[in-house]
């Protein structure tokens, strides 16, 4: 008030100072004013003024103001006007005055006198008036006994904060009650809800069930039972529903509101809180979905199944192919992470939560991995999942995970076939490669066995003796155990290399196998005058390989050598076998030799099966040497030249 009083007093000043400015915005202002005489009578109005009282301006002019006045509050009035007069002074009061049409309406009078004239400047008090006396409107209201209030102070510290809040958006505050009989109202609606509902106060003041009328049908049902249980339990009520106007646009609304025991102490509570249209959202979210619907569409329509895994509850969406593949129907199965973890094959278990952990740990940029799942019939289907993280929570780790299963049954069976002839053919071809060996090797053999008899006749002499000597005997004795040993590793070396067994990978020191092979190759680089040299890098780190596999594939290599050796008349021939590591994540072994090359023309054909240069040759060493490098995921390679001779290349991966 002090405000206007401020305003009004330098209007005032302004008038004394120009006449025109005052009087255009004295008519022009939004507040009533009015100037007495010092009889009380009106001798000015402005445009506000006439509205406010309904009454012409010049029905207005030369009334008094008492005559405006309602009759319980003439004498305050008179007394006030008195004083105006006399103490030229501003002075502010509140009064029921009287409209030109008989009702009465409340207002704040802001007056000041100067001169004899007093000007007075007119609020109309009626919607404030209104809305406080509805706040305190309380006795039909669901009454509720002062000890069930406590449990829900933390809840209405929180509705100040909210209101506080959404004093800074205005015109989206409301107040609800619903009348014991059932009956709603919203004793307070602000601006901002009656333009979302596109009603007048006086629709939904008294009355609600206009506003429930806009209520869309599909959702009524849900709002009116949201409401009942918020009434119910005193609880805060919130709620997403759509609004259908008689126009027919639909609008999507979301309302949230806390109890609050009136002040007056009558026990009653009522809601209060705030709603928003939210129809923009929805459609985003709508959109959102429709576009989440194409994607999962998309994908079922390559076969593949789809999930969408919720990391922090371990909430889990399967699709319908994603289910069918293991046999199940749309409906079965329960939408939790731990519906797949359980169907993992035990031996695939542990891999398959690493993989996924490190993904998770952001150690790995990609999550695929292959394992086996049990269907409805328990049988077992091979699958590859592939999956990424879609979002993340506030704290940055994963929130949720969505991706797909193809179904690799066929693939893993035709790779199982493949692996199964590879071993066929590596077996025969073995076989071939020890027949091609076989003198060699029992050559090998021999000289441990002859030395053995050497040794154990000699001993036998020694033993004969008057006095023996137990020295050397012993000494012997150790030889003879030596050489029997030596004999008895590569014949079992021989054994090994010609089973026909599923052999499988185990954790292999590239450098003893290397010795191992040379065992067996020893009689015929002997018997073809070649040197072996060795380069083996030290404290090698071990490798996950199939032993006899890859000592195939280095006795192969090796023969070849001593083949191409064998028709060159290189006077110093040598076959040098390396070991190194190449980078940290592959080894290689090296077979280099210095005999003839292979011919620039034929370079491409090497590894075709069945091509050989050789009379007796197969030509399938180098193409089954390559699968079963390839097997152990790395390569074969070689290198050729004149003069210098060939040098073949097995790349492994360490992991
Ligand atoms: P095969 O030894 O039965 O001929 P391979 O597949 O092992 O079959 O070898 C194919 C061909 O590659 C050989 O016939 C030979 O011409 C060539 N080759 C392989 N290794 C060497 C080598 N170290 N030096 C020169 N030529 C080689």
């Amino acid at each position: 008030m002090e405000v206007q009083n401020e305003h009004l007093r330098s209007s005032q000043t302004q008038y004394e100072q120009s006449e025109g400015y005052y009087a255009d915005l004295f008519n022009n202002a939004p507040v009533g004013h009015l100037t007495l005489t010092e009889n009380e009578l009106i001798s000015e109005a402005n445009k506000a003024a006439t509205e406010l009282f309904g009454i012409e301006r010049h029905d207005l002019l030369s009334r008094r103001f008492a005559s405006l006045v309602v009759a319980e509050d003439a004498d305050r009035w008179y007394l006030l006007f008195a004083q105006l007069i006399k103490y030229n002074q501003a002075v502010d009061i509140e009064l029921m005055l009287k409209h030109g049409q008989g009702r009465y309406f409340p207002v704040q009078l802001n007056c000041l006198s100067i001169n004899a004239k007093v000007r007075i400047s007119i609020t109309d008090l009626s919607n404030i008036r209104q809305a406080e006396t509805v706040l305190r409107d309380v006795e039909e209201t669901v009454a509720i006994s002062t000890e069930q209030l406590h449990p829900l102070k933390n809840q209405i510290d929180l509705l100040h904060t909210l209101q506080k809040i959404t004093s800074l958006v205005p015109g989206m505050v409301y107040k609800f009650r619903l009348r014991p009989d059932g009956s709603a109202h919203f004793p307070f609606a602000s601006e901002g809800i009656r333009e979302l509902f596109q009603l007048s106060p006086d629709d939904v003041r008294d009355d609600a069930s206009q506003l429930f009328a806009l209520i869309h049908p599909d959702d009524f049902d849900g709002v009116v039972a949201s409401i009942q249980k918020a009434v119910q339990d005193l609880a805060p009520w919130s709620h997403e529903f759509r609004m259908k106007f008689y126009d027919g646009t639909i609008r999507w609304v979301s309302g949230s509101s806390l109890p609050e025991q009136e002040k007056d102490g009558s026990k009653l509570w009522y809601w209060y809180g705030f709603m928003f249209d939210i129809t923009d959202r929805k459609h985003r979210e709508h959109e959102l979905r429709e576009s989440e619907f194409l994607w999962k569409f998309a994908v079922e329509g390559s076969g593949d199944g789809v999930w969408d895994w919720n990391v922090q509850t371990n909430q889990a969406i399967y699709s319908r192919i994603w289910k069918e593949m293991l046999g199940y129907s749309e409906d079965d199965l329960l939408p939790t992470y731990h519906e797949w973890l359980w169907r993992i094959h035990p031996d695939d278990k542990l891999s398959v939560k690493e993989a996924l952990q490190a993904y998770l740990d952001r150690k790995t940029e990609v999550y695929a991995v292959e394992f086996r799942l049990r269907c409805k019939d328990d049988s077992y289907k091979w699958i590859l999942a592939r999956g990424i993280v879609a979002d993340y929570t506030e704290e940055g780790s994963p929130l949720r995970m969505i991706g797909t299963h193809t179904d690799i049954s066929k693939r893993k069976f035709q790779e199982q076939q493949d692996k199964e002839h590879l071993n066929q053919l590596a077996h025969i071809t073995r076989l071939g490669l020890m027949g091609e060996m076989a003198t060699g090797i029992a050559h090998e053999v021999n000289q441990p066995l002859t030395a053995t008899v050497n040794y154990a006749t000699a001993l036998n002499l020694l033993a004969s003796l008057d006095e023996p000597d137990l020295e050397k005997i012993t000494k012997i004795a150790s030889l003879v155990s030596e050489q029997a040993l030596r004999a008895g590793k590569i014949i079992h070396r021989m054994k090994s290399f010609c089973q026909n067994q599923n052999t499988s990978s185990t954790s292999t020191d590239i450098n003893t196998l290397i010795n191992d092979c040379i065992l067996l190759c020893n009689s015929d680089l002997k018997k073809h005058n070649i040197t072996l040299n060795l380069e083996l890098a030290e404290a090698l780190p071990m490798l996950f390989v199939d032993v006899i596999k890859i000592e195939q594939v280095l006795i192969n290599l090796i023969r070849n050598s001593t083949e191409a050796l064998a028709g060159n008349d290189n006077p110093i021939k040598t076959v040098t076998l390396s070991s190194l590591m190449l980078d940290e994540n592959q080894l290689q072994i090296q077979v280099r030799d210095n005999g003839s090359a292979v011919e620039q023309a034929i370079q491409e054909k090497l590894f075709i099966p069945f091509f050989t240069t050789k009379i007796e040759g197969m030509g399938m060493g180098l193409s089954i040497c390559r699968s079963l490098i390839a097997a152990h995921k790395g390569t074969l390679t070689f290198d050729s030249l004149s003069g210098l001779g060939t040098c073949f290349y097995i790349t492994l991966p360490i992991k």
